[in-house]
């Protein structure tokens, strides 16, 4: 089961943005995949966290840059073009750490 949920969790964070990239073509495909990527500066917010890892703990609401007012800003950030890919990997981001949540945690 951990197998399983450790697979889905680096799958969506790093593979699944692969193929979001794939819609753009050559430098633009490596752009968009290095911002997909750089989303992933909000896991910083984890280093306030005591412990600093928790595999049981969900992330969602829990750490400052995982609450809901920060989740609505990214969501809003898809309205904008000059902000929408970085929506797309922050709320992609949220997801990924969500279904996290309803795993079964020992
Ligand atoms: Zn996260």
């Amino acid at each position: 089961m951990d197998i399983l949920r450790t697979g889905i969790h680096y799958g969506l964070h790093f593979v699944f943005p692969i193929f979001i990239a794939l819609r753009w073509k050559g430098e633009r495909f490596l752009k968009v995949y290095f911002i997909l990527m750089a989303t992933m500066l909000v896991d910083l917010d984890h280093l306030l966290a005591v412990p600093m890892f928790d595999p049981c703990r969900c992330s969602i609401g829990f750490h400052p840059l995982h609450t809901w007012p920060a989740i609505v800003a990214y969501i809003l950030m898809l309205f904008f073009k000059s902000t929408r890919i970085w929506g797309v990997g922050l709320v992609l981001h949220m997801i990924t750490d969500g279904q996290d949540c309803w795993w079964p945690c020992h």
